[in-house]
């Protein structure tokens, strides 16, 4: 009897895919039915993390008896790694991200804002919300409570929700919980901040750097699988993306940057010209609110850095 239904691509483990229909789990082996072709992309993989796609099974699937995949519906957002800065081939991370919480740290490693922004600027034009996770304050906010504030300042100013966490303590690990719980979230971070210890803090019986859920289902099929969702207890779909670097390259024009940082956008609306790159041009709004601290300085400079290195990433 052959059944059918949608589930989500869960791990990508060369051609074989782990499915679930969430919020269940019970994941199950397939693979692609013929060449599957994302339209117009130009991925490397056509199914990626986070996918939800039309399966068939005939019987209850093994690895030798997979489940087929015969359809990829359509996203509703994704994040793509390019390989180099020129070139076209590009790697889907993860698809259909509700939510992606960007951990960073003030001390070990030292936080680099124009990186930051970059990346948030990444994740605007994605179409994924952004919530920053200032991990490991045990180490650093009683030594210098003026940096976490300005930091808080700086991205709510934004708009951007800020927790503070420490995976040491336990501080914030509930809050975090709360904010991840039913939600598909991309988790990324520069190697370091703790994003590990941060997902075994919210769940202790999962361990992103053993990467349990694949022995069961792969065996003797062992690819590593870059990116994997896990679910935690309370339900909240984790894909761990390791390395801040993962997605840090948009193509974006000059003159669409701006766009791509809230604040901007929302000050820019009462700029005397349009378009108006917000550096020379008199009656800029956006350099008013910089000049009244409406609009941080560190968030300008990050705009300024990225308007000038632009040729370089086109
Ligand atoms: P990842 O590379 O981002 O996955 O980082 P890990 O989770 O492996 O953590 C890197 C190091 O930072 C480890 O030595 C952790 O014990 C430590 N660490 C992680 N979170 C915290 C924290 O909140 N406070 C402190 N003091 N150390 C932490
Ligand atoms: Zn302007």
């Amino acid at each position: 009897m052959e059944k059918s239904g949608i589930a989500t691509v869960i791990k990508n483990a060369g051609s074989l895919f782990l499915l679930s229909q969430l919020p269940g789990w019970a994941p199950f082996p397939a693979v692609l039915r013929g060449r599957i072709r994302l339209k117009g992309g130009v991925a490397t993989n056509p199914v990626a993390v986070g996918d939800r796609v039309r399966f068939t099974l005939e019987e209850d699937p093994t690895p030798e008896h997979p489940a087929l995949i015969t359809e990829v519906l359509p996203r509703k957002n994704y994040v793509i790694r390019r390989s180099t800065n020129l070139s076209r081939q590009a790697h889907v991370i993860a698809a259909n991200v509700d939510e992606a919480f960007l951990i960073v740290s003030l001390w070990f490693p030292e936080i680099k804002l124009p990186f930051l922004d970059r990346l948030l600027v990444t994740c605007q034009v994605y179409g994924v919300p952004v919530t920053l996770v200032l991990n490991k304050v045990d180490l650093y906010r009683d030594e210098i409570p003026e940096q976490v504030a300005a930091f808080r300042r700086i991205y709510e100013g934004a708009g951007y929700r800020v927790i503070e966490t420490s995976a040491v303590t336990g501080e914030g690990i509930e809050t975090l919980r709360e904010a991840t719980r039913g939600k598909v979230c991309l988790l990324s971070g520069e190697s370091g901040v703790g994003k590990s210890s941060l997902i075994r803090a919210i769940d202790p019986s999962l361990d992103p750097k053993v990467g349990e859920i694949s022995e069961v289902h792969l065996q003797g099929k062992h690819t590593t699988s870059l990116y994997e969702m896990y679910r935690t207890r309370d339900e909240a779909f984790l894909i761990d993306t390791p390395g801040l670097r993962g997605f840090g390259l948009v193509d974006l024009k000059k003159e669409e940057i701006a766009l791509y940082f809230p604040e901007m956008l929302e000050a820019s609306r009462e700029c005397r010209f349009t378009p108006c790159t917000h550096t020379h041009e008199p009656g800029c709004a956006v350099k008013a609110a910089v000049d009244e601290g409406r609009i941080s300085a560190e968030r300008y400079n990050s705009y300024l850095g990225m308007l000038e290195e632009d040729t370089k990433f086109r």
